[in-house]
């Protein structure tokens, strides 16, 4: 399927781009824009933006649609919440996401080290907004509660596809439990926003998508989000569809409809894409 005009990047041009790699090189630090093949990397890095993959560049799981590579997982490095910290204010964020590999084989899950990323962050530069994009601890109670305690601004957690696409594509996942941790979160801590997303172009119909976002809505999800599937390889599944602007916009107004505060649906949306942007939204600041 020929790739459409509206998923056609222009590069910026400039050194922001090489500058960010460069620093993140130095610092020895993962992101999910590089790991992932994000489609926004020249775009984010060349803004000095991105997004911080911690605990290790190996996942415990393999979901079909992504780059990050399935392997034995790297030892939890103590250091890396300072290298971290270090990069937002080498970087200048504002706002600063963080997410992970997902760690089954940790009993916490990673949480502990989640909550001390965010610690040190707000500890050295306490005016930068934090959000978080979790795996989904298997479910435990425990391991939410504690990446909560430590109070990031937008707790994020994907649910990716619609439901019946997750044998294919995402077979250790568990919708139902998902969802189930996006509504614990809400109840747990009413002063976070809590945030979550999908891909389209994966085999999924409109009228899924609308389902999704029901079950959003009804989790009391404050942002969600919708960007199309690109297929970063040819080892992974192809491209279904390619869905038109118009669709997104659709969407973003079904949503909407709904009550979900804030939609952010386009090709190129990515839960992390203009993160800073939708958290300004979202808390008015
Ligand atoms: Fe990185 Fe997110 Fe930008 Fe993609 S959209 S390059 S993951 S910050
Ligand atoms: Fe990628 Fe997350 Fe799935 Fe791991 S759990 S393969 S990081 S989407």
């Amino acid at each position: 399927m020929r790739i459409p005009p509206w998923l056609r990047i222009e590069l910026p041009r400039g050194k922001g781009f090489s500058c960010t790699g460069a620093l993140l090189g130095d610092l020895r630090l993962n992101t999910v824009c590089r790991s992932a093949r994000c489609p926004n990397i020249f775009e984010c890095y060349s803004r000095k933006v991105a997004t911080f993959l911690i605990l290790g560049a190996q996942c415990t799981r393999g979901c079909a649609f992504c780059n990050i590579g399935l392997g034995r997982p790297e030892p939890v490095d103590p250091d890396e919440p300072a290298r971290v910290s270090e990069a937002v204010g080498r970087l200048e964020l504002r706002h600063a996401v963080i997410t992970s590999v997902t760690r089954d084989d940790l009993p916490d899950g990673g949480s502990t080290h989640f909550a001390a990323v965010l610690r040190r962050i707000r500890a050295d530069h306490p005016q930068v907004s934090t959000e978080v994009l979790i795996p989904d601890f298997q479910g435990d109670r425990q391991a939410l509660e504690t990446v909560l305690a430590a109070e990031p601004g937008i707790l994020n957690h994907n649910v990716e596809t619609a439901p019946g696409l997750y044998p294919r594509i995402r077979p250790q996942a568990v919708y139902a439990r998902s969802l189930e941790l996006l509504r614990t979160a809400k109840e747990l801590a009413q002063e976070a926003s809590t945030k979550s997303g999908l891909m389209v172009g994966l085999g999924e119909t409109d009228e899924e998508v609308r389902g999704v976002i029901r079950d959003l809505h009804a989790a009391a999800c404050d942002i969600v989000t919708v960007g199309q599937y690109m297929r970063p390889s040819r080892k992974h599944p192809e491209v279904e569809r390619y869905v038109h602007p118009d669709t997104f916009e659709e969407y973003a107004a079904y949503g909407r409809s709904l009550g979900v505060p804030h939609m952010f649906c386009a090709p190129l949306v990515r839960s992390s894409y203009n993160a800073e942007l939708f958290a300004r939204k979202e808390t008015g600041a």
